[in-house]
């Protein structure tokens, strides 16, 4: 049978539907508008264009966003005197520094100065570090969007032994330990990992974050696979974007997968907008979150 798909682009638009809904209904409760501030440091063609999706997200829920754009040149304390008149400002709920930062800062420590309350990219140590022990406040948008989408579609988890392909601190390792939090029993592959495809043949859930054009294709899964494709790879001569996975010999043997584009992608800024609701809803004491 066929793999039926994943359906990111439609997943998200609902789950902006119902957070546009509750933002409505907590601005008419509270009189307050549950704002994200985003900083972007430098001009990184793909970052602008993120931030700009990320503010017209924010826009279109009903949310504030305001744009912070700083020079490539910034030094790291400028950018964390920023943060921390971010941090003390009560009408902002939600931060995040778009990734990457130039090279010459140090971006964890950045990072690290987000306060965890308005940490709604969760990719501080702080956060990560609570995904390890369990209680985290918010889980970074690409990895929560991954096991929202396999909740919606009532894919269980549990016991399922999911393996993840990458480990950088985004992606890899945070989705890795939310499965693992999840009971999946996890197994994470990376460049040094000896004879891959022996261990993705044994994936029930396959997440593939690699960021390199199809290098798992159906011959490295075992039938009935759910495969979730995180990568967005540009391939001179082809149209679309392509995914981490090859799409036409993994469906022939997932029972679910998701395209590339309109898998992961839409999830991602759906999520960081659930984020930015919980962590108004928080710091207004508006209800559960
Ligand atoms: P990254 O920081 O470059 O990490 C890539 C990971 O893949 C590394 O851990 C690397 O291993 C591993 N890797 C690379 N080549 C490999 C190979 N041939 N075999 C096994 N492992 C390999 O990338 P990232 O930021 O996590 O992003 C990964 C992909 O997801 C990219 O395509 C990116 O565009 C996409 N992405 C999408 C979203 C979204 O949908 N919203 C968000 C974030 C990222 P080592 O650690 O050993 O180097």
């Amino acid at each position: 049978m066929p793999a039926q798909i994943l359906d990111g682009s439609a997943t998200a638009k609902k789950v902006r539907e119902e957070i546009k809904a509750e933002t409505e209904e907590i601005k008419s409760r509270t009189g307050k508008t549950p704002h994200l501030a985003v900083i972007i440091v430098g001009e990184d063609p793909a970052s602008v264009t993120y931030v700009k999706m990320k503010k017209k997200a924010c826009l279109s829920a009903g949310m504030h966003s305001t744009v912070h754009e700083l020079p490539a040149d910034s030094s790291q304390e400028e950018i964390k005197d920023i943060i921390n008149a971010l941090n003390a400002d009560p009408d902002v709920h939600g931060i995040m520094v778009q990734h990457p930062v130039p090279k010459h800062l140090d971006e964890l420590d950045i990072l690290a100065t987000v306060s965890r309350e308005k940490d709604v990219d969760g990719i501080s140590r702080d956060s990560l570090g609570s995904l390890v022990t369990g209680e985290p406040i918010f889980i970074s948008a690409t990895p929560a969007g991954i096991i929202e989408l396999l909740d919606r579609y009532n894919i269980p988890i549990e016991g399922k032994h999911a393996v993840v392909v990458g480990r950088s601190i985004i992606l890899g390792k945070p989705v890795a330990l939310y499965l693992l939090n999840r009971n999946a029993t996890v197994t994470i592959c990376h460049t040094r990992t000896r004879n891959l495809a022996a261990i993705t043949q044994q994936a029930d859930i396959l997440v593939a974050a690699v960021g390199k054009p199809e290098v798992i294709d159906g011959s490295m899964l075992k039938d009935g696979v759910v495969v979730i494709d995180a990568g967005y790879n540009k391939v001179e001569g082809r149209a679309k974007d392509v995914g981490d996975v090859e799409f036409e010999s993994a469906a022939a043997k997932a029972s679910w997968i998701t395209p590339v584009p309109g898998g992961v992608g839409p999830m991602t800024i759906a999520m960081l907008l659930k984020n930015t609701l919980k962590a108004a809803k928080r710091q207004m004491g508006a209800g559960p979150q």
